[in-house]
């Protein structure tokens, strides 16, 4: 099928961070069929990391391209109108007004949405989950209205809620189930930093927490009390408890899902007309050699450039090492790789100047996962080091007055992250 002929219709479903980067590369790459982009939310794509980063700044609505963009770039762009129903025998999906749209590829790109607190309470005015620009702009008016906060989830979105909140004056309290913060993404090491980094500057953070009851006052949170009878008195609930992969369209049109529906290096899901990108995604993920869900910005922009590729008929770009960042209050923190409790961790710098980073090698001296505080070459070298699996000499590593250059053994071994590459089409 030629990518350039008019009867290629490509149908992106999610104007998320995945759906909108590819709508913008297919048009790059003169893609020149019909491109519909379907938005459940009323609004074009935008910028989800200031949700819950900037909510307190005049500029945390940050637009992912220009309005005029879609239309003078011929994306047929439609708003609060989500897809309901793919027809794969028809190769057309239906959207809640009614209307129909047929196509080559689909693209789904519907990502996820947030968990909600299975207690008592959670419907009470002022309990909040953290995901779209509306649910920003609640959090930013009670924030800079003074309210009291209580965070439920010590995730990224609690944290950097949390980080954003103290910096506007607000009490917060951070509830955590596990017996640490970032439980789920981060290492101990980096946990303990946090939590010490959180606490001096006043959040009150409870590990190992569980929530028993949001309480209410005349239809409004006043509190939450947790199993073991502690109330903790607020205004305001965040909700962050993590995400679940809007999978339903393809679980309808029995598209193969396991907890998210599952795709091949390529982006390719088990019907070979239907690609998925982003947080809705299980992909098998090259350098990692397994499944995995990665919910972060990279690895939706990744996504999105392997599913242009197979739609344009080019070649696969280049595997990248995963990677995400967190900032808090004025840590600007970059992680790369996945971290693995069997690696150890090599400290380089002092947590106590703030700029500092963890490498997690195994007991062969590769680094497995690299977290960063205010060390940017440290990320890049880092990164580095996970793709080609070099073998580092630890001591020199703990050293900040060893180039990093300088702390790999014989140099890098196995390379992991391949360069561009042909692909076989499946169309
Ligand atoms: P998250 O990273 O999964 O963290 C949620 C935390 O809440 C987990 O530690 C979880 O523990 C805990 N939790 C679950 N149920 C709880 C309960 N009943 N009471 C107290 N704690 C509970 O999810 P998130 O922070 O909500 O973020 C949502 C998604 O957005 C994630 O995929 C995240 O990666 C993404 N995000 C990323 C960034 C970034 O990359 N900087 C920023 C914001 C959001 P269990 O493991 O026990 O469930």
């Amino acid at each position: 099928m030629d990518a350039t002929h008019p009867a290629h219709n490509v149908v992106i479903v999610g104007a998320g961070q995945a759906g909108g980067t590819l709508a913008g590369l297919l048009r790059q790459q003169k893609f020149a069929g019909r491109m519909v982009l379907c938005a459940a939310e009323p609004v074009p794509p935008y910028h989800r990391p200031p949700l819950s980063k900037k909510f307190g700044a005049e500029d945390f609505l940050q637009w992912l391209r220009p309005e005029s963009f879609y239309r003078d770039n011929d994306i047929e762009l439609r708003l609060d109108d989500p897809v309901t129903r793919v027809n794969r025998l028809a190769r057309t999906v239906s959207t809640a007004s009614g209307a129909d749209f047929p196509y080559a590829y689909l693209v789904l790109a519907t990502g996820a949405s947030p968990r909600t607190l299975p207690v008592a309470g959670n419907d009470l005015q002022g309990v909040l989950g953290l995901r779209t620009l509306t649910d920003a702009r609640v959090l930013r008016e009670s924030v800079l209205a003074g309210a009291r906060l209580a965070i439920v989830g010590g995730g990224y979105v609690g944290l950097e809620v949390a980080a954003a909140a103290r910096a506007h004056g607000c009490s917060v309290t951070v509830i955590e189930r596990e017996d640490r913060v970032l439980a789920r993404v981060a290492s101990p090491e980096l946990s303990r930093i946090l939590t010490e980094f959180h606490t001096a500057r006043g959040t009150r953070i409870i590990a190992g927490a569980e929530v028993a009851e949001l309480l209410g006052a005349a239809g409004r949170i006043r509190g939450v009390r947790l199993t073991d009878t502690t109330e903790i008195d607020c205004d305001l609930v965040v909700v962050g408890i993590g995400a679940i992969p809007a999978d339903g369209l393809a679980r309808a049109a029995d598209i193969h899902c396991r907890s998210g529906i599952v795709v091949d290096e390529l982006a390719r899901t088990s019907d070979p007309h239907i690609l998925a990108i982003g947080d809705v995604t299980q992909r098998l993920h090259a350098t990692l050699g397994r499944l995995v869900r990665l919910e972060s910005i990279p690895s939706a922009v990744e996504q999105a450039k392997q599913a242009a590729a197979v739609i344009m008929g080019t070649p696969v770009p280049a595997h990248e090492v995963p990677w995400f960042w967190s900032d808090q209050f004025d840590l600007k923190m970059k992680m790369a790789g996945i971290y693995d409790p069997a690696t150890a961790a090599v400290l380089r710098g002092d947590p106590d100047t703030g700029a500092f980073s963890l490498f997690h090698l195994t007991p062969e001296g590769v680094a497995l996962s690299v977290e960063t505080v205010n060390a940017a070459a440290d990320f890049m070298a880092g990164k580095k080091f996970i793709g080609t699996r070099a073998q580092l000499d630890r001591g020199a590593l703990a050293d900040p007055g060893t180039a990093l250059r300088d702390v790999a053994l014989d140099g890098p071994s196995t390379p992991v992250a391949a360069g561009a590459r042909p692909h076989t089409r499946r169309i």
